[in-house]
């Protein structure tokens, strides 16, 4: 007998019918002797659907306020998958975050788990129920209702798997596993049987919504045994392991992930001297905005150009600091660009293999596709490129790389 943490995402709720499939499923873990905790997101839609009513009434809504609204969703669900468990002949009780004790910190929409309290999900377990937890949300010291950020219901499940000590915390998606890229994108991308969290949380952070970032980083720091599958078909799925793999040929790439979420600001003609770069981000840093890659071009008749990358929902916060900025220390002129995107290579491989970066660059020029920033790290490198060419950037490394084929 195992105790099992389940997730189910979006669209493997996003119907009554789904929402019974989905019961039958936890059932038949159920019967076979499992302890089960279900942790479930809102129906599909749902989460975009409530942001819409919100902008309508107001269009700043209070952080606050909008996490009431949003916490909503994921209470739905609970309550539906408890009563199609009822009627299944299951016992189940359905719980909202604060009922469980998800203690978080107060930052509204990007909240963090602070601990979760299992007494009263073990008693329920204990006395042979099915305990089903509303993904997304806590609550603060005040008692005020919190979301963990978009997709934030895979952290809520290892989360919990963690603090319930879990034999397993099973991510139940509408793809069979994680692959060497979105399939959406690549047809040809093939699943992994395995990934290490080192490249998982690459992965994650260069965009791959398969798992939010925070449950990888979770299930890496508790050593929670997560696995990514399919809600509508049986299969093994992809396990995230600790360890890269002995004995089997190492691929030097992994992976693929993306984002469409960046957006490039430039400023030209900043007078060239030492600690103009605390100048140009120090502000945007104290705005709360996170910059993802920088590139100062080298100086030229003591001025320079300086290029970063922000969160696209926050160009227009970091472009309206930028220009006050730019007033003070006399720059040239500054540009935004949000039809742009990041694609990165991912792989553990990369620390054993040189040359990566070069194959990368020329089947990309050999496509005529321009990279416009570059940045590297241990076990990845990024580019970034105009938006039009995701599709095909995408495509030719998954060619170049053969990740089509197993290593
Ligand atoms: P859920 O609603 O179940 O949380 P998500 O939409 O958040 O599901 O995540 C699943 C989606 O992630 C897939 O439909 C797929 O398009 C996308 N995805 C992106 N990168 C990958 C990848 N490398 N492997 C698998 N799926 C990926
Ligand atoms: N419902 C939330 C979202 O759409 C959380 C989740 O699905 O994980 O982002
Ligand atoms: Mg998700």
């Amino acid at each position: 007998m195992a105790l099992i943490v389940q997730k189910y995402g979006g669209t493997s709720v996003g119907s009554v019918e789904r929402i019974h499939a989905v019961a039958e499923k936890v059932k038949s873990w159920h019967d076979r002797g499992h302890q089960v905790v279900v942790v479930v997101s809102a129906m599909s839609g749902e989460t975009n659907r409530l942001i819409g009513l919100a902008k309508e009434v107001n269009p700043d809504p209070s952080p606050r306020e909008m996490d009431v609204l949003l916490s909503t969703g994921e209470q739905v669900t609970i309550a539906l998958l408890a009563m199609a468990l009822h009627r299944l002949g299951v016992d189940a009780r359905s719980y909202t975050g604060g009922q469980v004790h998800i203690r978080t910190d107060s930052a509204h929409s990007k909240a963090r788990i602070m601990d979760i309290d299992g007494t009263r999900v073990r008693a329920d377990l204990d006395a042979g129920r099915v305990v089903v937890v509303a993904g997304f949300q806590g609550v603060d010291e005040s008692g005020a209702i919190t979301t963990l950020g978009r997709g934030g219901s895979d952290t809520t499940a290892v989360a919990m798997a963690a603090a319930l000590k879990a034999d397993e915390c099973q991510i139940y998606t509408d793809v069979d596993g994680v692959y060497t890229t979105d399939p959406r994108v690549e047809p040809k991308a093939r699943r992994l049987d395995r990934i290490t969290f080192e490249e998982m949380l690459e992965m994650a952070s260069s965009g791959s919504k398969v798992l939010q970032i925070r449950s990888v980083e979770f299930a890496g720091k508790y050593n929670v045994p997560l696995r990514v599958l399919s809600s509508f078909e049986e299969g093994e799925g992809t396990l995230i392991t600790l360890e890269e793999e002995e004995n089997v040929e190492q691929a030097k790439i992994s992976g693929i992930a993306f984002s469409r979420d960046e957006a490039k600001l430039t400023i030209r003609g900043v007078p060239d001297h030492p600690g103009v770069a605390y100048q140009i981000l120090g502000p945007i840093g104290e705005a709360n905005i996170e910059v993802d890659m920088i590139v100062q071009n080298i100086g030229k008749d003591g001025t320079t150009d300086f290029t970063f990358t922000v969160h696209r929902n926050e160009l227009n916060r970091a472009l309206e600091i930028l220009r006050k900025t730019a007033d003070e220390l006399g720059a040239r002129e500054v540009e935004a660009d949000d039809k742009i995107v990041k694609i990165a290579l991912v792989g553990v491989g990369m620390r054993s293999h040189a040359g990566i970066a070069s194959t990368m660059f020329k089947a990309l020029a050999d496509e005529r596709i321009n990279i416009q920033m570059i940045s590297t790290s241990e076990i990845k490198v990024s580019v970034i490129v105009e938006e039009k060419y995701l599709e095909l950037a995408v495509r030719t490394l998954h060619e170049a790389f053969h990740l089509d084929q197993a290593a």
